[in-house]
């Protein structure tokens, strides 16, 4: 089997808003092969600039677009095309937009060999260990008290057994104010209640190490990315000072940047993104390295279906993830870009079982957004 063709499909809503929502415009993935398989993939970075990286044309050797990378080779040998293009785009590349579109393009290249054998993507991973995935709703926080408790209980009624409110809102008020919320939130949600802070726009280590130790008080399961993701001693500086579980990793990509985070002792849980951290081939390995050092992993998953479809077939193959990130918001790009939307059924979402990813992308929506 030969590669053919990439196709890029960037479909973006009429108004783009600046918070801390990656679902407004996506970049999608149809990688063509002489065999009439059609391998479906996502980038989740900035959709523009990802299309630059797999269509530009060679500069030198160790500067080149994806694309001419691929044409002509075989789409199974994966582990072999990951490293031609790291190794072509290794001057500008190594982390960030490169390596997010190598990952779109890897996702893509599993979902033809999945297609190709007739098997779900978690059976070439080794198997699936389990039927179902417990989810957290992953929420934008509001900006009123009144509201986020509001949302709490809806979500609390939907099923949903963990919480989690991210980015701006009232995340930007003091650090007195926001323990003020997570102390309502607790009462409403009732101690059950799995309940997370993603802080998204970073705080200073002082700032962080007051927030942390105030919120071990409510139980709040894991604080998220409370400092800037360069700041790997700062974090190690917070983890000594405060109880509560610290993640980050939604920024980083491949392995070796996730050694980074783990070997300065970061953080107690790795969100590596399937769409920006290298794909299923370098996913698993960011997995074995974390899981021999007691790290736990809980992917980033903010995106499309094609994202969700993807993270799913990774948690099923990995005996130890506890939750899969379902975010609840309204956009046609987090809702409708395939056929037949994954939902959730008081919190859990059932693996997938079709050969690749097992989505079929929905043909209206491309069409109205491209
Ligand atoms: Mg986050």
């Amino acid at each position: 089997m030969k590669i053919t063709d990439i196709e890029t499909i960037l479909l973006r809503q009429p108004e783009v808003k600046l918070i801390g929502d990656g679902t407004q415009d996506v970049l999608i993935l149809k990688i063509y092969t002489d065999e009439d398989i059609v391998g479906i993939g996502e980038v989740h970075t900035a959709p523009y600039i990802a299309k630059a990286v797999i269509e530009a044309p060679s500069s030198h050797i160790a500067s080149r677009g994806l694309k001419e990378i691929l044409i002509g080779e075989n789409p199974l040998d994966i582990e072999v095309l990951w490293k031609k293009m790291y190794e072509g785009t290794v001057v500008y590349g190594r982390r960030g937009v490169a390596i997010h579109a190598i990952s779109g393009i890897d996702i893509a290249l599993w979902d033809i060999l999945g297609k190709y054998l007739n098997q779900p993507i978690y059976t070439l991973l080794g198997g699936s260990f389990r039927e179902e995935v417990p989810v957290y709703a992953s929420v934008l926080m509001p900006n009123s008290p009144k509201q986020a408790a509001d949302l709490a209980e809806n979500m609390v009624k939907e099923g949903f057994s963990a919480i989690k409110f991210g980015w701006g809102g009232l995340l930007d008020e003091d650090t007195e104010k926001l323990t003020n919320f997570v102390r309502t939130i607790r009462d409403i949600v009732g101690p059950e209640v799995d309940l997370m802070i993603d802080i998204g726009q970073p705080l200073e280590l002082h700032q962080a190490i007051e927030l942390a130790q105030r919120l071990e008080e409510y139980k709040v399961y894991f604080l998220e990315e409370p400092l800037s993701p360069d700041h790997l001693k700062s974090y190690a500086k917070l983890r000594e000072k405060a109880s509560v579980k610290i993640t980050a990793g939604e920024k980083e990509s491949t392995k070796y940047g996730f050694q980074d985070l783990i070997d300065h002792k970061a953080v107690d849980i790795i969100q590596p993104d399937l769409a920006r951290a290298g794909g299923f081939t370098e996913v698993r390995k960011i997995h074995s390295y974390a899981s021999i050092r007691g790290i736990d992993v809980i992917p980033h998953c903010w995106s499309t279906d094609i994202l969700v479809a993807a993270t799913l077939h990774m948690i099923a193959s990995m005996p130890d993830c506890r939750y899969l990130e379902y975010a609840v918001v309204d956009t046609p790009l987090r809702k409708f870009v395939t056929e037949h939307p994954i939902q959730h059924e008081r919190g859990t979402v059932q693996i997938l079982d079709g050969p690749g990813l097992g989505v079929e992308l929905n043909q209206e929506t491309i069409n109205k957004y491209r």
